[in-house]
């Protein structure tokens, strides 16, 4: 009996300052606590990365909890290219490391965007026919086309050239260099430059291509219509 009034004494919580006053134990409920322990449990480890914004797809974990994401980590197994480079690890950078904080985020987009003049096709369109009709009927009309695809192209023209100042001007040393620049100091190292750039010519060469392809068509297409009136007539 003793034994278990010493066990019951051993056991009772101490209470008061210790390491000169540095620390404390107090008599109360630490229940609080599993707030904190709650917070960075998870069920299962994805691998996924982010893809808003970002073309830099590294590869992450993704910590998930009742389906939804809790954490991630950056994963650290990426293949070495070469023995004389360094390893790429940790690759990612601190705005992804915040994504899985803002992806449950009150501002965040959560329904699909449409310029205006699109929107304004597709509702009037809907008004008599089905959705895939509806679509059908703007993307085939070569007028219709032609008109959002101008915008476009110019909206995106000018965002190519704002978003490379907003980099810039947010950047703080926070995100990856340019890997392309007109200081050859500051560009990526001769082992990526030389492919990077013979695919941009590459790209290039297709592109003027299919521009001359598309109008060869357009000039042929034209003349044949032209030949088809004229016989009508
Ligand atoms: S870690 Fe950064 S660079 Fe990498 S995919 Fe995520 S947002 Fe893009």
């Amino acid at each position: 009996m003793s034994r278990i009034l010493d066990q019951l004494h051993f056991l009772k919580r101490k209470q008061g300052e210790f390491a000169d006053g540095h620390g404390e134990t107090r008599k109360e409920s630490r229940d609080w606590e599993d707030g904190y322990r709650a917070r960075w449990q998870y069920d299962k480890i994805v691998r996924s990365t982010h893809g808003v914004n970002c073309t830099g797809s590294c590869s992450w974990k993704i910590y998930v909890k009742n389906g939804l994401i809790t954490w991630e980590t950056q994963q650290t197994d990426y293949p070495r290219t070469r023995p004389d480079l360094p390893n790429h690890e940790p690759r990612g950078c601190p705005r992804g490391a915040s994504y899985s904080w803002y992806i449950y985020s009150a501002n965040r987009v959560k329904y699909p965007k449409v310029r205006k003049a699109l929107l304004q096709l597709w509702r009037e369109a809907r008004k008599s026919l089905a959705p895939v009709d509806a679509w059908q009927s703007i993307v085939e009309d070569p007028d219709k086309a032609a008109d959002l695809t101008s915008i476009l192209a110019l909206v995106g023209s000018l965002f190519a050239v704002l978003s490379r100042y907003a980099v810039n001007f947010w950047n703080q040393g926070l995100h990856q260099g340019a890997s392309l620049s007109i200081d050859r100091a500051e560009n990526v190292s001769d082992i990526y430059w030389q492919p990077l750039v013979l695919t941009i010519i590459g790209f290039f060469a297709l592109f003027l291509t299919l521009l001359l392809i598309g109008t060869r068509t357009e000039i042929r297409t034209r003349r044949l219509r032209a030949i088809q009136m004229q016989e009508s007539v």
